[in-house]
């Protein structure tokens, strides 16, 4: 793994000038500044709802569509005068995913910060728009939780523990522990490593069938700490709490609750292990972000273009 590729130094905030906006950006520029990285902020206006095309004239579109534009880049120069980490400000015109894609690669940028307004637990069953971002940002994203628990006032730090779910079976498994590593670093953050041991006791590997005189529970824990220790090593994490846990479910669904009773604040995942072959992104790191409660950074680990 290169060095260039451990630190991140181009974020792109990705706004939609709501509510959350500034929560959202102060996230953005406090990692920006921990890391030394640049940060820009990005609002896309999507185009007008379609019966507008058969109510207004063409002149009254494009006047709306500049009004548009100028109180977008307003708005975001503001935000700059407020928040001085905020360096370039972008304001796009179209759908939201393709032209934060373009603009993540023009910039070019290597991390997406977005926010998302939902209810934890609900949102698995409903799309929303951060999901399509995430689907295609060509980067790694932090999805910023609106009802992340904020760090007591007072306090820039709101990374305190950092949980980051591993595979130890794959290849991404070493980045995302880096990624971990190097952020709960800048943050003086505890980190803990978690393997899930999924679907527990039926749908075993071969390679996970115990000796008979061996508890199967007790024989794949010691496998997967051991598994979960080597890449921990690798990884410069030697050092860091290491959990095994078994569920009969799956690590989308243990992860969430062990964030939560654990008062995780920032949880790291790769973008893809074993479930998210031939998809954009795995299924494990959509459930967990969905299901969380707390930020969630998703490591891309194979790039989709
Ligand atoms: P997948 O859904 O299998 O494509 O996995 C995506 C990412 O989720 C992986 O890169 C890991 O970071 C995390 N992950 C997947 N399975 C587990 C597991 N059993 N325990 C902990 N983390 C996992």
């Amino acid at each position: 793994m290169s060095e260039a590729r451990m630190d991140y130094r181009q974020l792109l905030v990705a706004v939609d000038l709501g509510d959350a906006t500034e929560h959202v950006i102060r996230r953005g520029v406090e990692l920006g500044r921990r890391l030394g990285a640049a940060v820009d902020v990005a609002n896309v206006l999507e185009k007008p709802p379609g019966y507008l095309k058969h109510t207004l004239s063409r002149e009254d579109l494009s006047a709306t569509d500049s009004k548009s534009r100028r109180w977008s880049q307003e708005r975001l120069e503001e935000l700059k005068g407020r928040y001085p980490g905020l360096q370039g400000a972008h304001t796009a015109q179209g759908p939201s995913a393709d032209e934060i894609r373009r603009l993540v690669k023009e910039i070019p940028a290597d991390l997406l910060v977005v926010g998302v307004h939902e209810r934890p637990g609900m949102a698995a069953l409903f799309g929303d728009r951060s999901d399509e971002l995430l689907h295609r940002a060509p980067c790694d994203v932090l999805v910023v939780k609106d009802k992340a628990l904020d760090a007591p006032p007072g306090s820039s730090n709101p990374y305190r523990h950092i949980l980051a779910g591993v595979d130890p079976r794959t290849d991404g498994s070493t980045l995302v522990v880096a990624r971990a590593v190097r952020l709960a670093e800048v943050y003086e953050a505890k980190l803990t490593l978690i393997h899930v041991i999924d679907h527990f006791p039926v749908d075993r590997s071969n390679a996970m069938i115990a000796p008979e005189d061996q508890d199967p529970l007790a024989y794949e824990q010691d496998q997967s700490r051991r598994r979960l220790q080597e890449v921990a090593a690798d990884a410069g994490a030697g050092d860091s709490d290491i959990q095994v846990i078994a569920t009969s479910t799956t690590a989308s669904r243990e992860i969430p609750e062990f964030a939560k009773a654990n008062g995780i604040d920032l949880i790291v995942t790769g973008s893809h292990g074993r479930h998210g072959f031939g998809r954009i992104i795995g299924s494990t790191a959509d459930g967990l972000r969905h299901r969380s409660y707390c930020d969630v950074l998703v490591v891309r680990i194979f790039y989709d273009d």
